[in-house]
């Protein structure tokens, strides 16, 4: 009897045990409960109350285990499964750990080899449609959509948006402020190219705080947005998309609850002119932490063989036609002349936290990821050093032209001693000593038509006054201009890590 006990006891342990591994989102897991967009905007199983979470599944089981067993099997059973729940936490919060090794990518993602064909095949259908302009306008639907998300402001992105969409944020709840919104990330993960119908699936790895009712949470996450447009049409001009003006007048956006343009009285259906956003879904959430800004991994990915696009020879070919260069290694000039410096340039002001004097060689994205990091050191106490910066060798690996921008990518090879240092000078992480060896791929982007025989990056390209009068915005005090577009300059775009880059 006493034996049968026993078993059973155990058999009950290794049950439970086996319950706490399989079913790990039962216990404390915070971020599947309290999520950007009241749960509302997560499309995947759970549908959540909003807030709180976890406490009712722990306790029901140790009401269970109490009423079905003795003390002296339940006691330890119990002890057991806070031991198990407490390692399983301790493990899942080291996964959370975000590491950065500065000044970018903390991004993975997947690509299908085969997007760069479907998006030739669909320049076919709309010569007017850029890559690197489509992927911003993404980026600035996802942004509005957050920051604007259960406001008034959030019509304005109506023709942008499938209807359930707009009632999400009209049915949400409980007040919510996103902010400080920072996209580390975003590609093209699919594209669908239907009879009647185009698709593009995006994926956008970003982070922003959430703050309800006084509370504020920072969350890591990575969405997937499908946006779909009826077949034929064309993408508009470059300043029309980063407007996101109206599709049909051209104005800026101001539309009526109903989705009508206050301007032109048309209410625009979706797909009809434009992109909208059929839905997206969340493929990770964390909560975001920075502790581990000190933390330096092991590099990773320097060794791994250089990914080339298909067909690259062509492509340097064809662009030395269009911009009339008559030789093919045109791009030696630009690694000498844009992409060294701008590396070097780059990594001194990360390093000594002076991001304004680097504005006019940077996207806005890119300014506000690194602005946002530097921020995020800084709050712990800490700086990020980069010293003794040495390039051994660029490659250039993609050249993408389409009728507005010109996209290059190269892959840098360096070496620097990176160290993480606090307010007193003591080092937190890294090395002073030993140089660390590392590889990333830059894009750089410029507008189509725009060449220059030299480069001076200090001064705003548009019209030579000094670069400290370009704006956060990236725009040039003197002469108004947009700097960070690329439409005067080769702009850096993106930096992704070598072990990422596909
Ligand atoms: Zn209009
Ligand atoms: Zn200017």
């Amino acid at each position: 009897m006493i034996h049968n006990k026993k078993y059973f006891g155990i058999i009950l342990l290794l049950l439970t045990l086996a319950i706490l591994i399989i079913l790990p989102s039962i216990f404390g897991s915070d971020i599947a409960f309290s999520r950007p967009g009241g749960g509302s905007s997560y499309s995947g199983g759970r549908s959540g109350s909003g807030g709180g979470g976890g406490g009712d599944g722990i306790g029901l089981l140790i009401y269970f285990l109490f009423t079905v067993l003795p003390p002296q099997l339940s006691i330890p059973v119990i002890i057991a499964i806070f031991v198990v729940r407490f390692i399983i936490q301790k493990r899942r919060n080291n996964e959370n750990e975000i590491i950065s090794s500065a000044p970018a990518g903390y991004q993975r993602y997947e690509q299908n080899n085969d997007i760069e064909d479907k998006i030739d095949m669909l320049k076919k259908q709309d010569p007017n449609f850029s890559k690197v302009l489509f992927i911003d306008f993404a980026n600035l639907i996802f942004i509005k959509y957050y920051s604007w998300f259960g406001k008034k402001d959030f019509k304005n992105i109506s023709p942008y948006l499938l209807q359930n969409e707009q009632i999400k944020s009209k049915n949400i709840k409980i007040k919510q402020d996103i902010e400080e919104i920072v996209i580390g990330s975003t590609n093209i993960s699919d594209i669908n190219i239907y009879p009647k119908i185009t698709g593009i699936a995006v994926d956008i790895d970003a982070n922003f705080t959430v703050t309800i009712k006084g509370r504020s949470t920072r969350y890591a996450i990575v969405e997937r947005w499908y946006f779909n447009r009826n077949k034929d049409v064309l993408s508009p001009e470059p300043d029309k998309l980063r407007k996101l003006a109206c599709p049909n007048c051209g104005s800026t956006p101001n539309f009526t609850d109903a989705g009508d343009c206050a301007y032109c009285g048309n209410h625009i259906k979706n797909g009809e002119m434009q992109w909208y956003v059929k839905t997206h879904r969340v493929l990770s959430q964390k909560v975001f932490k920075t502790k581990g800004l000190a933390h330096y991994e092991k590099e990773q990915g320097t060794d791994l063989p250089t990914v080339f696009q298909p067909n690259l020879e062509e492509h340097i070919e064809a662009f030395a036609y269009s911009h009339g260069f008559n030789n093919n290694t045109w791009y030696n000039k630009l690694i000498d002349e844009v992409v060294s410096p701008y590396f070097f340039n780059i990594y001194e002001a990360w390093s000594n936290k002076n991001l304004q004097s680097v504005r006019n060689l940077l996207s806005d994205r890119l300014y506000e990821s690194f602005l946002f990091w530097i921020d995020s050191y800084q709050r712990e106490g800490l700086t990020n050093k980069l010293e003794n910066i040495d390039i051994s060798y660029v490659q250039l690996v993609n050249v993408d032209t389409d009728k507005f921008y010109d996209t290059l990518t190269f892959r840098v090879f360096a070496s620097c001693l990176d160290y993480v240092e606090d307010e007193r000078g003591k080092i937190k992480g890294g090395s002073v000593r030993k140089s660390r060896k590392f590889s990333e791929y830059w894009t750089f982007i410029r507008k189509e038509g725009v060449e220059k025989n030299s480069y001076d990056f200090s001064t705003c390209p548009n019209c030579g006054a000094p670069a400290e009068k370009i704006g956060q915005a990236g725009i040039c005090e003197y002469c108004n201009s947009k700097i960070s577009n690329g439409d005067y300059s080769w702009v850096l775009a993106i930096i992704t890590q070598d072990e990422v880059y596909s």
